[in-house]
């Protein structure tokens, strides 16, 4: 095969059709950023968002807002947009709260739907915070459920069955970057039974997911990382209409009320959407999700999945090609269709490695014990940025750079 060069991809950005949303956000000059799969890049419409909530609406209209900027409505407002990108219809999507709370609530509405089955199927490397949450309720519910633990995908499969209650999963490995096949899951999951939860934390923004084309129940997902919606922007929650207003979740504040301003002594459920909710949402942070949401939701997902399907191949074939005596080991799957936006290798000095790359400027992560992350947003990366992080990462491995005190010591976030 004929060598890659730096021109070549110079070329690929100059036929790349999503090339100008680069130019909607703000990137540090000098760096390239790997990380848009752990915390997005800021869109830059962000801080004149920011100060139009500020002064325009909180500094001014004060309580009012809520009505007249569409405050209390604003979670409903974000999901019907957030919708079109996962395959959601309108009414069927709010953004609120944080992941894992989300990750509660929908696992125990769809326990609700299947009270005599006891098992709930979920991956035992996933994300922790969605296995430890599920432990939570586990335990709140009085242990007599069983969480299942699979690996692979048919190790996934081979564990659904008549018995099973939930099968809960995340599209895309957060470390690996392997992508399930949601269809053929969802369809043995509901074949035998059981209900079906969709966390889309590294697939929703990054690739087009089909919800109601795979009739999936329940999903879940966070908008800080490919939606660009912000440091610990809220995340989202999806419920197939056939269930909204039946299978409830626990959480019953005054916002998944069926009159909220009615201030009833009893709860009474909302028949939509709105029973995903709790209670108040902070606005700013909501407000500012929007932006990036929006952002997403004018970009085709097809183009947006080819793209970085093409990033993630010239990535792969580069540290073929230029890294070759360093013995990475690529993690992911090498198969278009079996992986998601990222890159993951492992490598024994992976740690130190990613630090120095860090400190000159490629700005990847490091997830324990060994694995060195690259996330590709197709949104703000270019080409030529992947062949310029991979001769950065070859420059510092022949120099042996990375094997300098200073990388070597520990941070609390990695
Ligand atoms: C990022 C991520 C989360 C984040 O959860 P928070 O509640 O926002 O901390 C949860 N699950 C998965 C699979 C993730 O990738």
């Amino acid at each position: 095969m004929q060598k890659i060069t730096r021109e070549d991809c110079i070329q690929l950005d100059s036929q790349d059709t999503l090339a100008d949303f680069r130019n909607e956000f703000n990137l540090p000059e000098h760096d390239i950023y790997m990380c848009g799969n752990s915390l997005g890049a800021m869109p830059k419409k962000a801080m004149a968002k920011v100060e139009q909530v500020m002064l325009d609406q909180w500094g001014t209209s004060l309580i009012k807002s809520w009505n007249i900027h569409g405050w209390f409505t604003l979670s409903q407002t974000i999901g019907d947009q957030l919708a079109t990108t996962i395959g959601a219809n309108a009414g069927e999507v709010v953004v609120t709260d944080a992941t894992g709370i989300n990750v509660f609530k929908v696992i125990a509405a769809a326990l609700t739907l299947n009270p005599e089955r006891k098992k709930i199927v979920m991956e035992g490397s996933n994300f922790p915070t969605d296995n430890y949450t599920a432990q939570g309720l586990v335990k709140l519910l009085g242990n007599k459920h069983e969480i299942v633990f699979a690996e692979t995908e048919q190790g996934i499969l081979d564990a659904i069955d008549d018995s099973v209650a939930v099968v809960c999963l995340t599209q895309v490995h957060y470390k690996s970057g392997r992508l399930l096949d949601m269809k053929s899951i969802t369809e043995k999951t509901q074949q035998c039974g059981a209900i079906s939860v969709w966390d889309l934390c590294h697939s929703g923004g990054a690739l087009p997911v089909d919800l109601n084309g795979c009739n999936v129940d329940f999903a879940i997902g966070c908008t800080y990382k490919y939606y660009n919606g912000g440091p610990g922007s809220p995340a989202f929650v999806f419920c197939a209409k056939r269930h909204q207003g039946k299978a409830l979740q626990p959480l019953t504040g005054w916002y998944s009320h069926a009159a909220p301003f009615a201030f009833e002594q009893d709860y009474r459920p909302a028949d939509n959407i709105n029973q995903m909710l709790s209670g108040t949402q902070g606005i700013l942070s909501l407000a500012v999700s929007e932006i990036g949401i929006d952002i997403t939701s004018r970009a085709d997902m097809n183009e947006v999945r080819n793209k970085s399907l093409n990033l993630s191949d010239l990535f792969m074939q580069l540290v073929e090609q230029e890294c070759a005596e360093f013995n990475f080991e690529l993690i992911t799957p090498k198969e278009r269709a079996r992986r998601g936006s990222q890159v993951a290798m492992s490598h024994e000095n992976g740690y130190a490695i990613m630090q120095c790359l860090i400190a000159q400027g490629v700005m990847g992560d490091f997830r324990a014990p060994d694995t060195l992350r690259f996330g590709l947003t197709p949104l703000y990366l270019r080409f030529v940025d992947i062949w310029d992080a991979v001769a950065k990462l070859k420059d510092i491995m022949q120099q042996g750079t990375w094997q300098e005190a200073v990388y070597n010591q520990k941070h609390a976030v990695t």
